[in-house]
């Protein structure tokens, strides 16, 4: 564990979830292939569809609506629905069908293998603090076991707009009924989860799981309070 400002008072932790709690880099990959091969095999008009092709709807749909990136799963549902659209299908079919990739989507995304150190560091900081989940993407803790840790669980979309804007840190503070001053934020991402919490006036721990180095890191902006490289080190400040 690295030090870089003085920790304060804590009275709760909030977590990032992607690549802080578990590795997700494998499980995107899979995501990402297992989706477009459903999409693929829905319709005859849809075999020849690529990921390039649903990487331009994306990125058309955000040009279109620019706040849309904050909702990452109603982002993502649109882009299908809009390639079922243009492949021909009827509104009500595209409609039918993007809730369907949606469903298979969901079932691949939190098919996540959660690395036994995540869940024994987990119950022994809940016996302490109370714990709360705040994640940009999609994934769901419900359906990969780690919801009973949580005392409950943030989302961009549904409960504000996505980290590094301050939205969910508030809300999570305000909810939690405790100062955002009093709660350590632990995330792998600089600008997000660090850069984020800190400028709304929270500490922050950054996990560095692969080694990078703070100094080099090009989105590096804000020191956090503290580095680990192993969530387990968090077990040190109970
Ligand atoms: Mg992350």
């Amino acid at each position: 564990m690295r030090f870089y400002r003085p920790l304060g008072q804590i009275a709760a932790l909030t977590f990032d979830l992607d690549d802080t709690l578990y590795d997700n880099r494998q499980v995107i990959r899979r995501t990402e292939k297992e989706s477009l091969e459903f999409v693929r095999g829905y319709h005859p008009a849809l075999q020849a569809l690529e990921s390039s092709d649903f990487h331009q709807l994306r990125q058309a749909l955000r040009q279109a609506e620019p706040e849309i990136y904050h909702d990452v799963t109603e982002w993502r549902r649109r882009a299908v629905e809009l390639a079922m659209l243009n492949a021909g299908l009827s509104a009500r079919d595209a409609t039918i069908g993007a809730n369907a990739a949606m469903a298979n989507f969901a079932h691949w995304r939190s098919a996540i293998d959660v690395p036994q150190e995540t869940h024994d560091t987990l119950a022994k900081l809940a016996e302490k603090w109370p714990l709360v989940a705040i994640t940009n993407g999609n994934a769901q803790p419900e359906l990969f076991g780690l919801n009973d840790y949580f005392t409950f669980v943030l989302r961009a979309g549904p409960d504000g707009r996505s980290k590094p804007f301050s939205d969910m840190y508030h809300l999570a503070a305000e909810r939690l009924n405790v100062p955002l001053e009093q709660i350590l934020h632990v995330g792998d991402d600089l600008t997000t989860d660090v850069a984020g919490a800190i400028r709304c006036g929270m500490q922050a721990c950054w996990i560095n799981p692969f080694d990078g180095d703070l100094m080099q890191i090009a989105d590096s902006r804000l020191l956090p309070h503290i580095e680990i490289s192993r969530l387990a080190s968090l077990t040190t400040l109970i």
